[in-house]
């Protein structure tokens, strides 16, 4: 059997003397999308930053895809990696931010090939070829040659999510891909994302898109201060859930 996409276990993580994740444990199979929501500050955006260690944890495991994530395990000792390691582990991993973060003085497709060419070295012509997939794929095909400034917030950040798919991960994570976007763009933003996720893609997605989580992902984790409150099958936790604070907190956002 082929193990968890990601296996958080007991994850905790401070800034100072503040504890931001008090404990996370969390699984996604492969294929599985994962939606995770809570309040602001609740360290939805820091336990993401964690699976692909733009965070070090404090304590407890963080595993992607069977291997620790920021540490080699040999002889039942753990050695921390190098950043050149981290960064190999890290290849397989595609994040999508709520800013996009393009490259302004690049076009679509540049920004697409970026990786590719400068960390993989592909050819010039391969890595063309694949970002014109690519961007086909997100529904761009006729923005190649655009530059950002000419694109909409929602081209933009589906011009993002073919950047992160280019270094072909294994798994993708979505820190509120749409909360930046005119309500209008959101829904272009969704669909690639609910393609991806037939396709088979293995996602982590912190969203306050209710409709999003209710349809597309197999589980919903409800976060509160650092902790894991309430997770299941998104229809259950939405329509019944059995916390207090769950309660509360869906309360105010449907
Ligand atoms: P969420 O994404 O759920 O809104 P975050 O993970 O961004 O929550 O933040 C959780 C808490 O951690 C907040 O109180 C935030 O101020 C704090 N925090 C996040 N990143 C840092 C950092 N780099 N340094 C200090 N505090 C941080
Ligand atoms: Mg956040």
């Amino acid at each position: 059997m082929s193990p968890p996409m990601v296996e958080a276990v007991d994850v905790h993580k401070s800034f100072g003397r503040v504890e931001v994740l008090r404990g996370i444990d969390l699984t996604v199979q492969p294929g599985e999308v994962a939606c995770i929501i809570g309040p602001s500050g609740s360290g939805k955006s820091t336990f993401l930053r964690c699976i692909n260690h733009l965070e070090r944890i404090d304590a407890g495991q963080m595993r992607v895809n069977g291997d620790l994530i920021g540490y080699r395990e040999s002889g039942g000792k753990l050695y921390e990696l190098r950043e050149s390691e981290v960064a190999r582990q890290r290849r397989e991993i595609g994040m999508v931010f709520q800013r996009f973060n393009l490259f302004p003085h690049m076009t679509a497709a540049e920004n697409v090939m970026e990786a590719p060419r400068t960390v993989r070295r592909d050819p010039r012509q391969a890595a063309r070829k694949r970002a014109v997939e690519l961007l086909d794929r997100v529904g761009l095909i006729d923005k190649c040659d655009t530059y950002p400034g000419q694109l909409s917030g929602g081209q933009q950040q589906r011009v993002a999510i073919a950047r992160a798919l280019a270094m072909e991960p294994r798994l993708m994570l979505f820190d509120e891909p749409t909360s930046a976007l005119d309500p209008e763009l959101v829904g272009e933003v969704l669909d690639v994302m609910r393609g991806l996720a037939r396709d088979g893609m293995t996602m982590v997605v912190v969203t306050h898109e209710m409709g999003f989580a209710r349809e597309v992902g197999d589980s919903l984790v409800f976060m509160d201060e650092g902790r894991v409150v309430e997770a299941g099958d998104p229809r259950e936790v939405l329509t019944n859930p059995q916390q207090e604070r769950t309660k509360l907190f869906l309360s105010k956002v449907l």
